[in-house]
């Protein structure tokens, strides 16, 4: 979806790094993350006080592989290896993230463990509990749901961007992770990010990095700090190059049209359901908006799997179930490219033939 905007920007973008440069696997060595390019910290600094979605000050920025990297580094840093009662469990609230159970369970680590759903969460002891707000599958602004004395919360913001949801306040949680893959459309770079308050912790997630990758690649990181330089300049209003569109107004229209395309076909042909979302206040754009999520949470009629459905008419989705959900919830992206979305709202719109046929 973002590809024609930064065609548009082409040239301002690059980023040309001769032969000799970035060699070693040292950044900073005076940083607590030593594998994190300054550029990059200076400018996920100036986009997150341009966009005013999270806290930095005193903050400890992470770099990872993508967030993904991070979601481990921050399973890691939050568990005990002395643990008494065995690996800590891991929950999040139905539906969650279908990376989740499978990052949390795929080496049996004694460390930690899935747990499931935190509605449903009812054993004594530390957990860790990941908070997705705006949540993927479903769009929903979420809190954590557990709140018990020995709980952890790692904050997902990989949506909290203005494109998709009202910016409400700078956010100001323990562990809160970013990306580029969602922020700016850049998933092949594998850059994310996570603002930590507590310097241990924030150690042992540079600890798991290091012995994972031994750091994170620095043409990555040159070239996610550059995309980032661009959209905070797009978003200025003073000194902006001219020929620049806001980056976050852009894409927020492009979410906009979307989501209507998407409702008109749900509203004419009666056989699905898209949540709704309420009007918020958002900070960045000084006016009120819904959230526009990056997934269609699609349901379908009691009893029908709703997967099924839609593969049937050439739609591929994820299954509700992958989520922790029902057969009857599948979920698919908003983010592909315009001749790919409007193939999907086409094929979802003839599947109301269907429908009526029976
Ligand atoms: N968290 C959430 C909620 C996501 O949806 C994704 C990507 N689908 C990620 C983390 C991982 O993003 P990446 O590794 O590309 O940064």
């Amino acid at each position: 979806m973002y590809e024609s905007y930064w065609k548009e920007v082409d040239q301002k973008c690059s980023v040309t790094i001769p032969g000799f440069q970035s060699l070693s696997y040292f950044a900073n060595i005076k940083n607590l993350c030593w594998f994190l390019e300054p550029k990059l910290e200076e400018e996920i600094k100036r986009l997150h006080n341009t966009v005013g979605n999270a806290i930095v000050e005193d903050r400890h920025i992470v770099v990872g592989t993508g967030s993904s990297q991070l979601i481990l580094a921050a399973f890691y840093a939050l568990s005990d290896p002395l643990n008494e009662s065995g690996p800590v469990n891991i929950v999040s609230a139905v539906p969650f993230y279908s990376s989740y159970p499978e990052m949390s369970n795929y080496l049996q680590s004694t460390l930690f463990k899935w747990s499931g759903d935190a509605r449903c969460f009812n054993k004594d002891g530390p957990y860790i509990e990941m908070v997705t707000s705006p949540n993927n599958p479903d769009g929903v602004i979420r809190e954590p749901v557990v709140n018990r004395a020995k709980g952890m919360t790692v904050h997902d913001l990989a949506y909290y961007w203005p494109q998709y949801t009202a910016i409400t306040s700078h956010a100001d949680h323990d562990i809160m992770l970013f990306t580029v893959s969602k922020c700016t459309g850049h998933a092949g770079s594998r850059i994310g990010w996570a603002l930590v308050r507590d310097e241990k912790v924030a150690r042992k997630m540079v600890k798991f990095v290091e012995i994972n990758t031994i750091g994170v690649s620095k043409e990555a990181q040159l070239r996610a700090a550059n995309i980032l330089e661009i959209i905070s300049l797009s978003c200025q209003t003073d000194n902006k190059p001219h020929d620049l569109d806001n980056f976050f107004e852009h894409s927020h229209n492009l979410m906009v049209q979307r989501w209507n395309k998407l409702r008109d076909v749900v509203l004419n042909n009666g056989l699905f359901s898209v949540p709704k979302f309420p009007l918020q206040y958002c900070k960045f754009k000084r006016d009120f908006t819904e959230t526009y999520p990056a997934f269609a949470w699609v349901k379908c009629k009691e009893g029908m799997d709703c997967e099924k459905l839609l593969r049937g008419q050439k739609i591929l989705a994820r299954s509700g179930r992958r989520f922790g959900s029902e057969p009857e919830y599948a979920r698919i992206s908003m983010l592909s490219r315009d001749e790919e979305f409007d193939l999907f709202v086409q094929r979802l719109s003839s599947i109301r033939g269907i429908g009526n046929e029976k």
